[in-house]
């Protein structure tokens, strides 16, 4: 399970680093009806592969936009797959994910605001010298 969950985990850095696809979090989620290329849509997300775009609907909570974005990736990456399989299996991966691997995801599905408001306005002290 440890070795499955770090294959997985790797195959979906890979193509979130190394795909080209962009991830783009929408508020407005009416997916248009004339992508090119769309396969899968939801009111969650869905992804564009001619254009190399991957949609998140960015009213939802943080951690739903990183299962999202896993069932995404995995339709990507297992196109034979039904949409169950899909479903199932983002949220299994996303409960293996160590603290460290959400935190990457989540990086990915995090508006500007929400990354300063988590990473940068924690407050500091000074080290004693
Ligand atoms: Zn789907």
């Amino acid at each position: 399970m440890k070795n499955k969950n770090k294959n997985i985990f790797r195959k979906l850095r890979s193509i979130l680093i190394n795909s080209g696809y962009d991830v783009v979090l929408t508020g407005r989620f009416n997916p248009p009806r004339d992508i090119r290329g769309l396969r899968f849509r939801s009111v969650k997300g869905y992804i564009a592969p001619d254009s190399l775009k991957i949609y998140i609907n960015k009213a939802m909570p943080v951690n739903d936009r990183v299962i999202t974005l896993i069932h995404e990736l995995l339709h990507e990456m297992y196109p034979v797959w039904t949409e169950s399989k899909v479903e199932r299996e983002s949220k299994n991966i996303f409960q293996s994910l160590t603290v460290p691997q959400l935190g990457f995801i989540q990086f990915f599905v995090m508006t500007k605001p929400e990354i300063n408001r988590t990473l940068k306005q924690q407050p500091f002290h000074s080290p004693i010298c």
